[in-house]
């Protein structure tokens, strides 16, 4: 049986190494999945990683697609594709902390809520980084669950959310 076609939304992140070559590579590589084309990107957005200020800021973006994939297997592919870019290779040749998070945030109207899998993404409703770049993508849309995201983007300060220059 052939799937039909559902739109997608991604989220896209990451703070260590060359982070925003990786995030080009990683959406290049999405694309590639198979059954699965990349149909637009948001920009690149800053935000500050709050609480432990050393570390480097955040740079995230969203990613509408289209895919005849199954969530689960659209999942397998993005967490394929996070090992793949997302992690670098120390002098001690230990797998360092991930510098690529690919998120599912939205499949369709669907609601999962499977051990490995929660769609809409739990957290996306209360993420600045996550609504900001979506809203450029979308006019408006229903966050099952959780309401439209132009209600849910009202509740957020996105003060510190800087499109990338
Ligand atoms: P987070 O993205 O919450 O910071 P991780 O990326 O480390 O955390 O979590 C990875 C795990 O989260 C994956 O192995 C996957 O099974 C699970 N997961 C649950 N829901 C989702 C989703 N909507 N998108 C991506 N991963 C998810
Ligand atoms: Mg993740």
């Amino acid at each position: 049986m052939i799937n039909e076609s559902r739109r997608v939304f991604i989220g896209f992140g990451g703070n260590m190494g060359d982070v925003e070559a990786t995030l080009m590579e990683a959406l290049f590589a999405i694309d590639e999945i198979p059954q699965t084309t990349l149909r637009r990107q948001s920009a690149i957005y800053r935000t500050p990683a709050w609480g432990n200020t050393d570390q480097a800021d955040f740079l995230n973006g969203v990613a509408e697609l289209q895919t005849r994939l199954t969530p689960n297997i659209l999942l397998q592919k993005l967490l394929e594709i996070e090992e793949r870019f997302g992690r670098i290779r120390q002098q001690d040749e230990r797998w360092q902390p991930r510098t690529l998070d690919l998120d599912i945030l939205l499949f369709g109207d669907d609601v999962i809520n499977e051990a490995n899998l929660r769609v809409p993404h739990p957290h996306m409703h209360e993420r600045a980084f996550v609504l900001v770049p979506l809203a450029e993508l979308v006019n408006d849309l229903e966050i099952p669950g959780q309401g439209s995201l132009k209600d849910c983007l009202a509740k957020l300060d996105i003060s510190d959310i800087k499109i990338l220059e």
